[in-house]
């Protein structure tokens, strides 16, 4: 390559991959690329997990590299095994594979604990037995210079004796921390002796009760890093200013050789969402949602259960790219992801959710036809499946008017309209109830108008149906948005005393009593459908032969396309 296509090809990367192009040419790291995706197993991922999992994963894949998985366990209180094999789910679920490199930074807990005697014996690492309350304010503020501990000037033999019977259980929870000696007047607060070891009498989900002390993230995220030999350890931007710590600590270590690299880029956020795993358990613990993959959840079960597939969630992903500066991205644009993703792959369907009777009176009593429809127009490899027609169907009653508007395309009295795959009606009367409302629709159909007879008669409006006596109810859930406001955590949205949970939305699940086509009867949870006119839908779990569930992924409507 030439100097300008050199340049070319690196304009197009966005700014990791133009580091990790640069890190490779230069030789860092002998040329390697090893990423790592590091969960806390504290709950269920959500969408910014996914956006940072196809973005660990995606650069390994892209630079030839590898990306391990590593649930950071050093908070015994919040971890569970549930979450580790949820996450474990959801990660291959996406599509990426850590081959056998599944880490847990509680596999280091001794080592890290070599490590930090390492350190206080260079002396710069005390025991400290100040009351976390005490260490805070010590601390000062950003525009207030910390107080040194009385602690700090302890001598090594002291120090390596006392962090050691920390570790023996000698000690009272609270009463004695390992503190980094750095720097109490730094202008970054991160470096104002932040604490390494904190005495805690857990219960761990892997080590048991081996450990009475426990390490501080920031402490032990970028030693696992080092352990593992990442290059390049890519987190969100909120862990800038705990760079400086990061290598830090590194420094303290004496590591030259295979240093692994912080990179921030920004959170996902995105609009009519909360994100935080903290408020979704708030919405999981109080019923306001129907568990952690409740469809309307941003989880990856969440999604997965509303109808989301992987490769749209990786389309996504893709198309956010990455920032390094804070932004909100619309929700409309994982939504038009989706539908790009299920137009090209969603076999069609009628389903006629509030129905209307359309009795056809010119067609024969008791004569059933079967009438091909196309499975996917998008797909010339998809076929055609068979959807019987008799002289009562149902229709929407949406799509029926007495009294209609210009410019009003489908059925009314007198008009004419076709029935998709069928035939060409019009409409001669209505029956109503007592209440006025309409019960039955009289039409004449036109035989020689049947789809694909070559007829050349032409109506405005096309409409969906059933055949009233074979068609199979389902039970139809409409979701739409968890929230009614595009930033729920805005506190300028927000009284005072109130929180994200206000902008509820209260129409965000309705279910409906559909009739849907008889083919569908056996179809099992997990299969795609577009629901012509209507949008596209997946056979939920709950689906069993007898009761047919289903969740509307999205509707047809692009918004977000439209605005493009
Ligand atoms: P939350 O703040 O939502 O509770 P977290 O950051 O505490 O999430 P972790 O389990 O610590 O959750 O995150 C694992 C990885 O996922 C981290 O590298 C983190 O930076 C990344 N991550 C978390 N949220 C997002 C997001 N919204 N966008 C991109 N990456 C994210
Ligand atoms: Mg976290």
């Amino acid at each position: 390559m030439n100097t300008t296509s050199t340049n070319e090809a690196r304009a197009s990367l966005n700014f990791l991959e133009q580091i990790i192009t640069n890190d490779i040419a230069e030789k860092k790291a002998g040329g390697r690329v090893h990423t790592r995706f590091p969960p806390e197993p504290n709950g269920y991922l959500h969408i910014g997990h996914a956006k940072s999992i196809c973005l660990n994963f995606g650069l390994a894949n892209k630079f030839n590299g590898k990306c391990n998985l590593r649930f950071d366990d050093t908070n015994p209180t919040k971890e569970e095994q549930e979450f580790v094999d949820s996450i474990k789910a959801d990660v291959r679920w996406l599509g990426f594979d850590w081959e056998d490199r599944e880490y847990y930074a509680s596999d280091y807990f001794q080592q890290l604990y070599d490590f930090a005697v390492y350190i206080i014996k260079k002396g710069k690492a005390y025991v400290c037995e100040m009351s976390a309350e005490e260490i805070s304010i010590h601390r000062g503020t950003p525009a207030i210079p910390g107080k040194l501990s009385p602690w700090r000037d302890r001598s090594v033999e002291e120090n390596l004796d006392l962090f050691e019977r920390m570790r023996k259980g000698e000690f009272a929870e609270g009463s004695h921390v390992l503190r980094a000696r750095i720097d109490m007047a730094s202008p970054n607060m991160h470096m104002r002796d932040p604490v390494m070891y904190r005495i805690m009498y857990a219960h761990h989900h892997r080590t048991g009760n081996d450990w009475c002390i426990y390490p501080m993230y920031d402490w032990a995220h970028g030693q696992s890093d080092y352990l593992e030999r990442i290059t390049h350890s890519i987190c969100t931007l909120e862990f800038e200013v705990h760079r400086p710590l990061y290598d830090w600590f590194l420094d303290a270590l004496d590591i030259k050789e295979d240093r692994p690299r912080q990179i921030e880029f920004a959170r996902l956020n995105l609009t009519y969402t909360v994100m935080s795993k903290r408020k979704l358990l708030t919405l999981v613990q109080e019923g306001l949602v129907n568990g952690w993959d409740d469809p309307r959840m941003p989880t990856v079960s969440g999604l997965r259960r509303r109808g989301y597939t992987p490769a749209s969630l990786r389309a996504f992903a893709e198309r956010v790219g990455v920032a390094k500066r804070e932004n909100v991205i619309e929700v409309g644009l994982l939504e038009h992801c989706i539908r790009e993703n299920l137009n090209r792959n969603a076999p069609r369907a009628m389903a006629v959710f509030n129905p209307v009777k359309l009795i056809i009176d010119n067609y024969p009593e008791g004569q059933t036809e079967e009438l091909p429809g196309t499975l996917n127009p998008e797909d010339p490899e998809s076929g055609q499946r068979m959807i019987p027609f008799s002289k009562e169907l149902f229709i929407e009653r949406d799509d029926f008017m007495e009294d209609p508007p210009k410019k009003f395309f489908r059925l009314s009295p007198g008009s004419e309209v076709r029935l998709k795959y069928a035939y060409i009606i019009r409409c001669d009367s209505v029956v109503k109830d007592d209440e006025g409302k309409v019960t039955e629709i009289h039409c004449t159909y036109f035989p020689e108008t049947k789809s694909g007879s070559g007829s050349t008669r032409k109506v405005k409006g096309t409409l969906h149906w059933v055949s009233a006596s074979h068609a199979i109810e389902a039970e139809v859930r409409l979701y739409d948005r968890l929230f009614s406001v595009p930033e729920p955590e805005d506190p300028d949205t927000v009284p005072d005393g109130k929180d994200f949970r206000i902008h509820l939305n209260p129409g965000s699940l309705k279910i409906v009593h559909a009739y849907v086509e008889p083919a569908l009867k056996v179809v099992e949870a997990g299969r795609h459908f577009q629901f012509e006119r209507t949008g596209y839908f997946i056979s939920d779990p709950d689906s069993k032969p007898g009761h047919l569930a289903f969740n509307r992924v999205v509707p047809l409507r692009d918004s977000w396309a439209k605005k493009q």
